[in-house]
């Protein structure tokens, strides 16, 4: 299929690889321009039984219960980006030098010849946010744009919908390794921690499917000065002539960085005497929360808007309008003095850690699915800030046995329930172990499903139990 548009579908065998939300509409696009398109799936459900009913009154061939055998004739496959690479499937595909496309590699490739540019966002936490952040600063500039990808407006509907500016795009690890054509004009990498290694099969793998977002960028590698890896990555990228690695750091930047003094951030890098001057962005209290994290988080949206031209005034009057989505570091309420803040997409230990450092004194809520993480130095870094923890879920005892280990002088409350009530329980217990002037925080540094239906469950219930203490008060 080569690396530019494809322009003549007719007749092709394309196989896709998923009956899901990218394969779906994947397969209807491909089928309404003439491919001839064979959805293939491991399940055979009711679910997805009912889904193939409706491809197929379109005319598209659907195989349920064998999503390991390469269709006769495939000519392309294009594959559900959370498909393992070691699949028979993609073994069977390589074998007969047919190419595989993801989701993103997908739209990539139809989108048309005067589309708009993509500024391109990923890391192991912050990708939602600073996608948002970043087209609330792209509107404020007036121009036409969404946040897409990873996140609302599907990729392929954004290329083959409205018209657009350009776009702001959140980036999975797994849609950057499926997306080998993928030219950004700018991109940027906010942190680089272990996640999702058994997908991937190494660190080393992560870090080069993230890295994947820097090539063929045409203006700015945007990476963080406090992560070395990031900075590693843009090193190993093969970019556009003239194309300028940005960093963004909370401290004072240096020339071609973003940062922060006295509360203010600032761009040295998309300006005319960077050995010499600065200008001046935003305030640190134009962004919600104004945790550390998410202040990185905003210089990175910035970096990308500054890269594509958008003057100063809009990334402030963006940053001001941008409002954070449920359950990331969402303030509940003051109950007697305490703070209750709802940070339950903190799902892993990096996450955590970043919601732990923006609170001097805290009650933390935690526990949950460790889903194999470690939680040794998430505890060592963040003893000094906690005044107690109160501990549920399955998986509990892995961090009791750090707390144990790296803060035994903090007090631990071991709820010993796995139930959806244990909420309240540990709610009341952060009560009565919370001072005034603390935080009680829950960062359970864990996933949720082994007491709830997924995080915003786990966090509506943290908040209803709040407000039941808020009530007795
Ligand atoms: P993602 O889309 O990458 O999952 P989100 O923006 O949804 O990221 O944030 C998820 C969680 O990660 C937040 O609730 C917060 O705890 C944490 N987080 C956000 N930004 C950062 C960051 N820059 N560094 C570390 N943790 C972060």
């Amino acid at each position: 299929m080569g690396s530019g548009q494809v322009t003549d579908w007719q007749g092709k065998n394309v196989t896709v690889a998923g009956l899901g939300v990218s394969g779906i509409p994947a397969a209807k696009v491909l089928h309404g321009l003439g491919a001839k398109v064979t959805v293939v799936n491991d399940g055979d459900d009711a679910r997805a039984r009912a889904q193939a009913a409706e491809l197929e009154a379109l005319g598209i061939a659907v195989r349920l219960g064998d999503g390991a055998t390469l269709p006769e004739g495939t000519e392309l496959v294009v594959t559900a980006p959370g498909w393992k690479p070691d699949k028979p499937l993609f073994t069977a595909a390589r074998e007969a030098g047919v190419d595989i496309w993801g989701d993103v590699e997908l739209a990539w490739r139809l989108r048309g010849p005067d589309a708009a540019p993509w500024l391109a966002v990923t890391g192991t936490n912050g990708k939602t946010t600073t996608v948002q952040m970043l087209a609330e600063i792209l509107k404020a500039a007036g121009l036409r744009t969404a946040a897409v990808g990873n996140i609302g407006v599907s990729l392929l509907d954004a290329v083959l919908g409205e018209e657009y500016d350009v776009l702001a795009v959140e980036l999975s690890s797994y849609q950057l390794h499926w997306a080998p054509s993928l030219r950004a004009h700018s991109a940027a990498v906010l942190n680089l921690a272990p996640d999702h290694l058994d997908w991937h099969g190494s660190m080393e793998a992560y870090a080069a499917d993230k890295g994947r977002i820097y090539e063929g960028n045409r203006v700015a590698c945007v990476y963080n000065v406090a992560d070395k890896a990031t900075e590693d990555l843009v090193r190993e990228a093969d970019v556009e002539e003239g194309c300028r690695a940005i960093g963004f750091t909370l401290g004072a930047p240096a020339p071609s960085q973003l940062g922060v003094v006295d509360g203010i951030l600032v761009d040295r890098a998309f300006v005319e005497n960077r050995q010499k001057s600065a200008q001046e962005l935003a305030e640190v209290s134009d962004v919600d929360p104004p945790a550390p994290h998410n202040i990185a988080n905003a210089l990175a949206a910035a970096a990308l808007a500054r890269a594509f031209g958008v003057p100063p005034k809009a990334v402030r009057d963006g940053l001001r309008a941008f409002t954070p989505d449920a359950h990331r570091i969402a303030h509940v309420a003051d109950v007697a003095g305490v703070s209750y803040v709802d940070d339950s997409k903190a799902t892993n230990t990096h996450a955590a850690e970043a919601s732990l450092a923006a609170y001097e004194s805290i009650v933390w809520i935690a526990g949950g699915l460790a889903k194999g993480a470690v939680f040794e130095e998430l505890v060592a870094k963040s003893a000094g800030h906690l005044r107690a923890a109160v501990l549920m879920g399955a998986d509990r005892g892995l961090i009791r046995e750090a707390l144990a280990r790296h803060a035994p002088e903090v007090p631990v409350v071991d709820l010993d329930r796995t139930d959806t009530g244990a909420m309240l329980a540990a709610v009341q217990e952060a009560q009565r172990l919370a001072r005034p002037g603390d935080t009680v925080l829950l960062a359970p540094a864990c996933a949720s499903m082994d007491m709830f239906a997924n995080y915003n469950q786990r966090g509506d219930a943290f908040a209803e139990a709040v407000r039941e203490l808020g009530a007795g008060a």
